[in-house]
């Protein structure tokens, strides 16, 4: 059978839709940044926005806030989204990653309650899984939600929680049976940030933005039906929301690619005073985006089949990761030592302090790709175990 690589012609109305839409709605100026609190209201706002045209999550059926679009849509939207330089968005946690597996896992009263207000941008979402003792080894997690008449009792300590210093709520694990062991007796349960008993304290990034939290749980107490899925099914319920983060949602191919033609517009820019040999880098990183984006319409084709994202999700993450470090690393190399210069002298004004500006928050933020959503280290260990079937280590 041939291979069809054209989009339909419901498919580019769908995109002369949303590109309409967004040259109409992004905001001239950028935002400060969401790791900020005065950035962080602004992209709140900009998710208000987004939701009253209806855009916030296309995928979505429209009584919780969609368009009912499918995945290629999604990624047609993300396309357009990257290509018109909209604000990052500030509830990625929640339409990403807890949408998602709310759908999958929430009851019908969860859905209709955090599913609108989430992709009305009015309640933020933060993820709450890490503990400063249980990382790459999520399952050694001791935070503890315990039962008590009508409620349960949280105690504990997670850490690394992006946005949850500005966040409202966040979805954590908690050991809901205190007598088990690793991934065995865990919940997944929604814990507001304002709460009696629950402390939100910053952490500064190496930009000196606190968007990081460490959340302190010091008997909080919140109602049962906070619990997503089953008492003991936490476990079984994180990992699909892994499976979104790392397989499919969390970066969409359109990032990479923008990201591929800048770095093409720097090298012409700046290319006669650097070393020859970046000429390759800059060439090999729009063949990985490229490649990158093409493995992603295969594997939004393949769910629409009725496929499952299985642990190749691993091989995704870390291709996503380094692939946005070696872009980053070769703009570096391309400003050369004088980066933070050009992205000085010409500051509020210039596109190449903009982009110079750009290339170096960029830069720093890239050097976590391979750390968030789980180490590249453990990535590689799960291909070598469940992939390729190979020794545990
Ligand atoms: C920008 C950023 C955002 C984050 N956001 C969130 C968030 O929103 N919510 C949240 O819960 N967490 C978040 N995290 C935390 C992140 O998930 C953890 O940092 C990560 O899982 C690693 O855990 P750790 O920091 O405890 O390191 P450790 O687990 O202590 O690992 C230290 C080093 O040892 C390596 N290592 C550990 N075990 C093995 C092994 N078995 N084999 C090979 N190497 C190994 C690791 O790969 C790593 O290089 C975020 C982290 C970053 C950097």
């Amino acid at each position: 059978m041939a291979l069809e690589l054209q989009f339909t012609p419901a498919q580019r109305r769908f995109r002369a839709e949303v590109r309409a839409w967004l040259a109409a709605h992004v905001p001239r100026t950028p935002l400060a940044t969401l790791e900020s609190e005065p950035g962080f209201a602004q992209h709140r706002e900009w998710e208000r926005t987004l939701a009253a045209g209806n855009w916030s999550m296309v995928t979505w059926p429209r009584e919780y806030g969609g368009r009912g679009a499918n995945l290629i849509e999604w990624l047609i939207f993300e396309e357009e989204y990257y290509r018109a330089g909209a604000p990052l968005r500030v509830n990625q946690n929640g339409i990403f990653l807890l949408g998602p597996t709310l759908m999958e896992f929430g009851s019908a009263a969860q859905k209709a309650r955090y599913l609108p207000q989430m992709a009305a941008g009015e309640e933020i979402w933060a993820q709450a899984w890490s503990e400063p003792q249980a990382g790459s080894d999520l399952a050694a997690l001791r935070a503890s939600a315990v039962r008590e008449g009508d409620v349960y009792v949280l105690r504990g300590h997670k850490i690394w929680s992006s946005r949850a210093t500005f966040a409202d709520w966040c979805f954590g694990l908690f050991r809901t049976d205190p007598a088990s062991q690793r991934h065995h007796g865990l919940s997944f349960i929604l814990v507001p940030l304002r709460h009696p008993g629950v402390r939100v304290r910053g952490i500064r990034q190496i930009h000196g933005e606190p968007g990081f939290a460490e959340v302190f749980f010091e008997e909080a107490r919140v109602p049962l039906d906070y619990r997503v899925g089953a008492e003991g099914q936490g476990w079984h319920i994180a990992m699909a929301t892994a499976g979104f983060e790392r397989g499919l949602m969390l970066r969409s191919p359109a990032r990479f690619q923008v990201a591929a033609q800048r770095l093409i517009e720097l090298w012409r820019r700046r290319g006669q005073e650097a070393d020859p040999a970046l000429a390759s880098h800059v060439a090999q990183a729009w063949m990985d985006a490229r490649a990158y984006a093409l493995h992603t319409y295969h594997t939004a084709s393949r769910l629409l089949a009725g496929g499952a994202i299985g642990v190749e999700a691993s091989l995704n993450k870390i291709f996503w990761s380094e692939l946005d470090l070696e872009m980053h690393r070769t703009a570096m190399r391309l400003l050369g030592a004088g980066a933070e210069l050009i992205a000085a002298t010409a500051k509020g004004g210039g596109r190449e302090a903009d982009d110079a500006n750009g290339w170096l928050e960029g830069f720093l933020f890239s050097l976590a790709g391979p750390i968030y959503a789980g180490t590249n280290e453990i990535q590689r260990n799960l291909v070598a175990e469940r992939l390729l079937g190979l020794p545990r280590g």
